[in-house]
């Protein structure tokens, strides 16, 4: 029989306590392991967080979600990709769309046709061969259905959700499936002097809570895998720079886009996204080379509508925790490390800490040899994503300020150099082994961002040119058949998940 855990004390309620609270609570039997959550209403959660990528459907699945409801509770709206504008050059814009792009031809990807006739000016761009693209072009959504061969079978999406809502969501979710709530600040965090184990946290009430298995979803304080297990930190800012976030909610002036949009500015960039009683909006900026008063006064000058609050001020480190997971404490959520918001990727990447303590999930022998293959993972997960997110700030023309001007010129990890420079060659872009975002996130990021392979893939050159031409031009009135065939996205929500009025 093997030793095992009897229970688990996630500290921390923001979306990833909760988020793995409510998993915890679906896959396992609360009767022989419980779950406790403690956290403090006083300090609160950051309280941002609000757009998502397709893969989170998967978490949906895994607690059997009703979408709708799921939609409708927490204002949520749908989201078909990221609109980057100013980023490449001021006034320039591409879209980062979800999904497919186009349709492999004899084995050889969409996108080689594609740069061929683009590099003799013959082909539109990239975002017309690509459902997604289309569909947020002319503010249209539906779900994917059965309809065969047609791209409307082949719909990708995620969400944008009032952050708060969610998290309330996902914690009514625990709770009903005896997940413990405890409201209390945790004050010290007891360790065993043999092993360097937690043992227990206490919390500034005298209340002491024993477990075997600890979770810190604390947020940036990281209270235990840093403040009790000093696992220390890797910076990353020489290559992500921005440390400030103000995020101010604003009224909504029209009806919502079904995309979230990043708009770059002098030190940094905006972020939009539209959700059904409000829009969120914020200034993510570097301080090092923007004032604080200079940031928020660009926020709050490039509103839709009025705000419905006081700008918040966010600091943060752009990084990662040295190890995610250290011997009876593992770091899901802000806790681990936070890389900016850019590509909505940090509740993915609570989703995926979760899927991967679910394949790891230890019993008290805590493992080393599991610990260490989880932070492996872990390492590589984040720092692919930290390419694609350098990328963007990396690979741009602008020089109109100090901040643009050190992006571009600064040195980049080696593994990012190489990416670029193969597509630079030949236009090939290769998903190393389970990397967070495919060829196609890359292809769009890297095009969008103004940088032009010399080449294509050869076996292009088998095809005729009337013929690669009549088959791109086939995709574009597909795909467009398809778009005209979808209601918009407001129609959309009205129609299945209208949230009620918020007075
Ligand atoms: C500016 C900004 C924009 C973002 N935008 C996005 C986005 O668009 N998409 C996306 O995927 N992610 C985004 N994120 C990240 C996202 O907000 C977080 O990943 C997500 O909210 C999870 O946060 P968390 O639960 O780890 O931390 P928090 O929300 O900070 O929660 C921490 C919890 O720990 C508790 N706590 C802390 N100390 C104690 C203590 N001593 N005792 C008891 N309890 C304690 C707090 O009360 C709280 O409940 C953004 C982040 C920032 C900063």
């Amino acid at each position: 029989m093997q030793d095992s855990i009897k229970k688990i004390l996630i500290v921390g309620g923001g979306t990833a306590g909760w988020m793995t609270a409510a998993a915890l609570s679906k896959v396992m039997d609360t009767r022989f392991c419980s779950v406790q959550l403690v956290e403090s209403d006083d300090i609160g959660t950051v309280g941002v967080g609000e757009a998502t990528i397709p893969i989170i459907q998967m978490f949906n699945k895994l607690l059997d979600l009703d979408e709708d409801e799921f939609v409708k509770k927490t204002q949520g709206t749908f989201k078909l990709g990221i609109e980057f504008v100013n980023w490449k050059s001021i006034g320039q814009k591409y879209i980062h769309a979800f999904g497919d792009v186009g349709k492999d031809m004899d084995a050889v990807q969409f996108y080689h046709y594609w740069l061929k006739m683009a590099q003799l000016g013959q082909a539109e761009e990239l975002g017309r061969y690509s459902i997604a693209g289309v569909a947020s072009a002319h503010g249209k959504f539906m779900r994917p259905f059965d309809a065969g061969n047609s791209p409307l079978s082949n719909i990708a999406y995620a969400f944008h959700f009032d952050a708060g809502l969610y998290a309330r969501f996902v914690r009514e979710f625990s709770e009903c499936r005896e997940v413990q709530r405890t409201e209390g600040k945790v004050a010290a965090t007891d360790l065993d002097s043999n092993t360097g184990f937690i043992q227990s946290v206490l919390l500034e009430s005298g209340e002491r809570i024993e477990a075997d298995f600890f979770i810190d979803c604390s947020g940036f304080r990281g209270l235990l895998i840093d403040g009790a297990m000093k696992v220390g930190y890797d910076n990353w800012s020489q290559w992500l720079p921005c440390d400030r976030a103000w995020a101010v909610p604003c009224e909504s002036v029209g009806d919502p886009i079904p995309y979230t949009r990043s708009t770059a500015h002098a030190a940094g960039w905006q972020w939009r996204i539209p959700l059904q009683h409000r829009v969120g909006n914020g200034h993510v900026f570097s301080s090092k080379f923007m004032s604080e008063d200079e940031a928020r006064s660009i926020l709050l000058n490039n509103l839709d509508g009025k705000p419905l609050a006081e700008p918040r001020l966010l600091k943060f480190v752009t990084g990662k925790r040295k190890k995610m997971w250290e011997k009876n404490c593992l770091a899901i959520g802000l806790s681990s490390g936070f890389m900016e918001p850019l590509e909505s990727t940090s509740i993915h990447l609570v989703q995926s800490s979760i899927g991967r303590l679910m394949s790891f999930f230890p019993n008290k022998s805590f493992d080393q040899v599991d610990i260490d293959e989880f932070n492996r993972q872990a390492d590589f997960e984040v720092e692919k994503i930290r390419d694609f997110l350098i990328l963007h700030y990396h690979a741009t023309e602008r020089n109109d300020s100090e901040f643009w001007n050190y992006c571009r010129t600064m040195s980049i990890p080696p593994e990012l150099t190489q990416k670029i420079e193969q597509f630079k060659k030949n236009g090939r872009i290769f998903r190393n082994n389970n990397e967070m975002f495919s060829d196609l996130s890359w292809l769009e990021v890297m095009y969008g961002q103004g940088i032009r392979p010399r080449s294509y893939n050869p076996l292009v050159d088998r095809m005729s040119h009337e013929e690669i031409t009549q088959r791109l031009e086939s995709v574009r009135r597909v795909i467009d058949k398809s778009v005209d065939y979808m209601p918009t996205h407001a129609q959309y929500i009205v129609e299945n998940c209208k949230a009620e009025k918020i007075d």
